[in-house]
């Protein structure tokens, strides 16, 4: 049976090296890390928030994808996961939707939605929020996670390199060859999982992924008593969330404005994590706090507790509906190469699945 390498040892690249390995039983399967541990990049630094659809008023298919995936990553994941009460509050002014849209389209993705109780909805200034909603949603921890997965991977005997920059995938006579850390090693099959530098590792005869890169801000906070355990999250448009992230003990601020400070679309030519090591990374926490307490007011109370600074990567072709799926492109080297990105944690089902309908070189 032939050999995978998965090139990034972010929560994807954990996971499909584990199905390659136990599922499709490839007789060998190494994953390769750059960075000296593994789920350190955007598997570490985000927003932990398990997506239940409520944040995807606008992306039907990502919200559709979230109550079905959903239950199955807190089935998977039990111990790195934390239910929380949520509340989604839709601003009066600049929200691109209305309490009565987001009524019928949690109606019809299914996802209950209730008011918010008197105790929680006057943590809210009721000029500048039309409508707040209690729901029940869950947070991963980080850190957790990432044992969950180094676990499953040893399991599964996956052989698993840290350390190690894949720096290029190469035809070979019998295959392919990949260059990593100055080592050459044969592979028949290659996952490129690299994240933010998906477009460079697949190389210029690669198509196009459309992908966006955004050196982010997530500030890390501790919130007043009444917000403890509470996620907040002020939509649609130019807002904020501010919710627990279980892997510190804290809460994660995020705000649409403040979070991202530098974006550019994927050109090939800059390595995504050398911009963000060269970049001044002054925190914006004041503003996104400022901000934030204007809409829930006792927010002004919290306490900064410092930031992560990551790249987060995304789609071009979602930013008008804020859409999160999945990108699956098998390419190059008689189809022995497969990039993938996920949009979000729990979209790792979807790539499983699509998975399960290749075939793989023998
Ligand atoms: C600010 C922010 C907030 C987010 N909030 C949420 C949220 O609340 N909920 C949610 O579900 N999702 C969220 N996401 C998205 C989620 O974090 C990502 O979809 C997910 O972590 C992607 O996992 P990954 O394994 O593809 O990427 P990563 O975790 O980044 O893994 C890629 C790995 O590849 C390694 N690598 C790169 N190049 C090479 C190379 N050449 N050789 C070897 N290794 C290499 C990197 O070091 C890294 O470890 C958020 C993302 C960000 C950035």
């Amino acid at each position: 049976m032939t050999t995978a390498i998965v090139a990034g040892g972010g929560f994807y690249g954990a996971m499909i090296a584990a199905y390659l390995k136990t599922r499709r039983g490839v007789g060998t399967v190494r994953l390769f890390e750059a960075a000296p541990e593994l789920l350190g990049r955007a598997s570490l630094v985000n927003q932990a928030r398990v997506h239940s659809g409520y944040h995807y008023p606008r992306s039907f298919t990502t919200a559709y994808r979230s109550r079905v995936n959903y239950p199955r990553f807190v089935e998977a994941f039990g111990e790195a996961t934390t239910p929380f009460q949520a509340v989604y509050a839709l601003a009066r002014r600049n929200s691109k939707v209305t309490p009565r849209q987001m009524e019928r389209f949690c109606a019809d993705i299914g996802a209950p939605l209730d008011p918010a109780p008197p105790q929680v909805a006057r943590l809210f200034d009721p000029r500048l929020v039309a409508q707040a909603y209690l729901v029940e949603e869950s947070a991963f921890d980080a850190a957790k996670l990432a044992r969950a997965a180094e676990r499953l991977l040893r399991d599964a005997g996956v052989e698993v390199r840290t350390g190690l920059e894949v720096t290029s995938v190469e035809a070979a006579p019998d295959g392919l060859t990949v260059a990593a850390g100055g080592e050459h090693h044969p592979a028949g099959v290659v996952f490129n999982c690299t994240y933010a530098r998906l477009q460079r590792l697949a190389g210029p005869e690669a198509p196009p992924f459309g992908l966006k890169h955004e050196i982010t801000e997530l500030a890390l906070v501790r919130p007043p008593p009444e917000f403890e355990g509470l996620g907040v999250t002020v939509m649609d448009g130019p807002f904020f969330s501010c919710m627990p992230f279980p892997a510190r003990g804290l809460h994660s601020l995020s705000h649409v404005r403040y979070t991202p400070h530098l974006s550019w679309a994927e050109a090939g030519e800059r390595d995504p994590y050398a911009v963000l090591d060269a970049y001044a990374k002054e925190s914006r926490v004041d503003r996104m706090l400022r901000d934030a307490a204007r809409y829930a007011p006792g927010l002004a109370r919290s306490t900064v507790e410092g930031s992560l600074f990551t790249v987060k990567t995304v789609l071009t072709a979602n930013e008008g509906d804020d859409g999160r799926p999945i990108l699956f492109r098998r390419h190059g080297h008689e189809g022995r190469v497969f990039s993938v990105l996920g949009g979000k944690i729990d979209n790792v089902f979807d790539v499983l699945e699509r998975l399960e309908a290749e075939e793989l070189p023998a």
